[in-house]
């Protein structure tokens, strides 16, 4: 459809207003809203936003520890990427577009989450290799501050107390082009999940905020308050939004396997993957509530092993099976969560595993227990270590891997740096409670 159709199309519908959104370091989505009659112009010279986006902390303070972003002036545009208009299903007047975020002048802005990936996924296409990418989406659900369902886990009795927003969700999605997989009351007090079909990984991670977009809209709608924080609060159940990839060779999946894991390239994926964990998680699980909610026995994945079906692994290989087809094969990376951008999450994702199949790595032994439960010296014996458990650990694991800055680039990746150390000094005279307290309701 020509972009005169769309804006016809759009305004015979009744649209007011396009927001065009994006992620900024903190996993938090940010947008700007044009009249609708803007749309042509939010597609080709964007809108004007500021360069200090790429140093907001997780509580909207601005840090000018990054050199490359130190002073309040500079200005940036933000491009609506006009093939991903959809009218929201639950918020009729308006449209809703994921952006690049590029320099005044429309060059490449080296801060834009969004074009990190797009870059990487070219890069692979250069190698003659395609993924696909889905997340799982798991979130706290509240009414006036009161759990919104009671239980019990998996059970569809929990599901009647907010069945009118389920019901509102499952056609959003769908009106939204959502194609949710499953959906289901969760383990923890309150707690819901869906998963979102596999999809390329661009539009993977763009699906990802407009899910977050439509599941709040629904929520508005029945009176129901959503926490996507990877720990609301401690008395709460961990959020994961566990995050599956597998890579392709033309029709081949490379993730193919047996019931040991995976064979030959999807093994060195899945070696990449593992070796660069440490820096890896500090991407995809980067902030304080992230950190708090890799707690062992929780299946959120605290210690970097794999696993065949290993809920405890924060790498968990999902064979797949003649009954479900092969092709299903994939791996699931479980130490990811909201407070990540979900550009950036695959981008390391992709590309770390993508260098263990450049380098030809084999995966060490798989693990179907929770390492959790062993002693100390058996972890030790087994090169089996706890992921980053602090601030301190997430800069050392970033610091030790050239692969991270060669997918982020040295100034967004200062960016990040500058803006998880802003939250770390934040939080430095302050409770965990309290710092739980205020990542609740940002992503
Ligand atoms: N809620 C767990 C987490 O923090 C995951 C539970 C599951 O395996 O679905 O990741
Ligand atoms: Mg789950």
């Amino acid at each position: 459809m020509s972009n005169d159709a769309l804006l016809r199309e759009l305004i015979d519908a009744g649209v007011a207003g396009l927001t065009v959104s994006w992620a900024d370091n903190n996993g938090i989505p940010r947008s700007r809203t044009v009249p609708i009659r803007g749309l042509h112009a939010a597609g080709e010279t964007g809108i004007g936003v500021t360069s200090l986006f790429a140093v907001f902390d997780s509580s909207d303070a601005i840090t000018f520890e990054h050199p490359g972003l130190s002073t309040p002036s500079g200005d940036t545009r933000l491009v609506a990427d006009l093939s991903r208009v959809v009218q929201l299903a639950g918020q009729p007047a308006l449209a809703w577009a994921p952006g690049n975020l590029v320099a005044a002048d429309g060059s490449t802005w080296p801060y834009d989450q969004r074009g990190v990936l797009q870059r990487v996924v070219a890069e692979l296409a250069g190698t003659g290799l395609t993924a696909l990418a889905g997340w799982e989406i798991e979130f706290t659900v509240e009414r006036d501050g009161e759990p919104g369902h009671h239980g019990p886990a998996y059970g569809p009795a929990a599901l009647t107390e907010i069945d009118e927003f389920v019901a509102a969700v499952l056609q959003d999605f769908a009106a939204n082009g959502l194609a949710i997989n499953q959906l289901h009351a969760e383990y923890g007090p309150a707690q819901v999940e869906l998963s979102l079909d596999a999809t390329d990984p661009v539009s993977a991670a763009d699906d990802q905020l407009l899910a977050r977009q439509t599941l709040r809209a629904a929520a508005r709608t029945h009176g129901l308050t959503l926490s996507f924080a990877p720990l609301p609060s401690l008395s709460h159940a961990g959020n994961g939004w566990h995050l599956h990839t597998s890579l392709w060779r033309g029709a081949e999946n490379l993730l193919t396997g047996g019931p040991d894991g995976p064979t030959g390239e999807g093994a060195s994926y899945l070696a990449g993957l593992l070796r660069d964990l440490p820096a890896v998680a500090a991407i995809t699980a980067p902030s304080l509530g992230s950190l708090a909610r890799l707690r062992p026995g929780f299946f959120a994945g605290a210690f970097a092993f794999w696993g065949v079906e290993n809920r405890e692994a924060p790498l968990r290989y999902v064979p797949g099976t003649d009954f479900l087809g092969q092709e299903r094969a994939n791996l699931e990376l479980k130490v990811c969560d909201a407070s990540a951008n979900p550009y950036l999450a695959l981008a390391v994702t992709l590309a770390c595993g993508a260098a263990g199949i450049a380098e030809g790595l084999t995966p060490p032994a798989a693990y179907g227990t929770d390492p959790g439960t062993w002693d100390e010296s058996d972890r030790a014996a087994r090169g089996v270590a706890a992921l980053p458990s602090t601030p301190d650990d997430q800069e050392a694991a970033l610091a030790a891997t050239p692969r991270i800055e060669g997918v982020l680039g040295s100034d967004l990746l200062s960016a990040f740096r500058a803006v998880r150390r802003s939250d770390a000094a934040a939080a430095r005279d302050t409770t965990q409670d309290d710092v739980l307290g205020g990542l609740r309701f940002r992503y």
